[in-house]
């Protein structure tokens, strides 16, 4: 029996689903999945594993123009993923089959000259005149190998999405075992989960002024426990007054979530405590974004 294996990057705008999809595939939660845009920053690996293939998944911080170190790092990171990957997928939604960035996207495309996939995502939003129009837009390019509908929440067309990469995939070694579904460190995945809570619970420009480092990581097995200790980063005295909140109520509210989705993480109980500390410009100093993982 031949083996099949292939690395995949996940590529498109902000907020189309990649996480959500990602996390459809691996049937766990890695990448997280927010409502507001650019919350994936680093490029998270998910592993699928088949008796005869394994495709191992980049999911790609948005690529879209800006000036900042941070961002420019995100795009980085996003083209690099092209040139490493054997397949490339770029998604977008049913209902912007457009958005801004395409024409950049398609450009490294052609320049990487890999294999690539169109998936629209978000079918479950309309009706499917909405989706004709679209497929056969970018039908005519004949850009991509193959044009997938697919919605990511509710796992429509995924099936068929993983068969197409499959067929393919060169024969190849399985680089992981078959246990494993990330090569990310579970103080990552914790900080991710923190980041995420502080996105869902805060507004305007403080999910993007603030970074999340794990200082402490604890499992105490006889306890069925796991200590964590966090710092959030932001940039100013005011941002930490907001994260805090009156009374410390902010915070205590981002922990609780966070703590909620540490203990199914985990499968024990959890305790969270989180500092929060003023790092003046963190985001747009390269030293500092080294230092936080970007
Ligand atoms: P990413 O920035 O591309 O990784 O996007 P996310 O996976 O974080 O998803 C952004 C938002 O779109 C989240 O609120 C998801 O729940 C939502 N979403 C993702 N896929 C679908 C889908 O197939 N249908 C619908 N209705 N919403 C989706
Ligand atoms: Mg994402």
């Amino acid at each position: 029996m031949t083996f099949l294996s292939g690395f995949i990057a996940l590529v498109g705008p902000p907020n189309v689903g990649k996480s959500t999809l990602l996390n459809r595939i691996l049937g766990k939660k890695i990448a997280i999945v927010s409502p507001k845009p650019q919350t994936t920053r680093n490029r998270i690996t998910g592993i699928y594993h088949e008796k005869d293939c394994q495709m191992v998944f980049m999911d790609t911080p948005g690529i879209h123009k800006t000036q900042t170190p941070l961002h420019k790092s995100m795009v980085n990171s996003a083209q690099s993923a092209f040139k490493e990957v054997d397949l490339l997928v770029l998604m977008i939604e049913m209902l912007h089959p457009r958005p801004p960035e395409i024409p950049m996207i398609l450009n490294y495309i052609r320049k990487s000259k890999k294999s690539s996939f169109l998936v629209i995502n978000k079918i479950d939003k309309g009706p499917k005149e909405k989706l004709l129009p679209v497929i056969a837009a970018y039908n005519e390019t004949h850009f991509f190998k193959s044009i997938i509908p697919i919605s990511a929440l509710t796992g429509d067309g995924v099936e068929r999405l993983l068969g197409e990469l499959k067929s393919m995939l060169s024969e190849g070694p399985a680089f992981f075992p078959a246990d494993v579904q990330t090569d990310q460190t579970e103080s990552f995945l914790v900080a991710e989960i923190i980041r995420e809570k502080i996105f869902l619970h805060t507004r305007q420009e403080l999910p993007y002024s603030s970074a999340v480092t794990v200082e402490h990581l604890e499992e105490v097995p006889k306890k069925k426990l796991v200590l964590i200790t966090a710092k959030i980063h932001v940039e100013s005295d005011s941002q930490k007054g907001i994260l805090i909140g009156q009374g410390g109520k902010m915070i205590k509210h981002i922990g609780q979530a966070a703590r909620q989705d540490l203990e199914s993480f985990f499968g024990n109980h959890v305790f969270v405590e989180l500092l929060v500390r003023v790092d003046k410009n963190w985001s747009r100093d390269p030293r500092t974004l080294r230092r936080l993982g970007y």
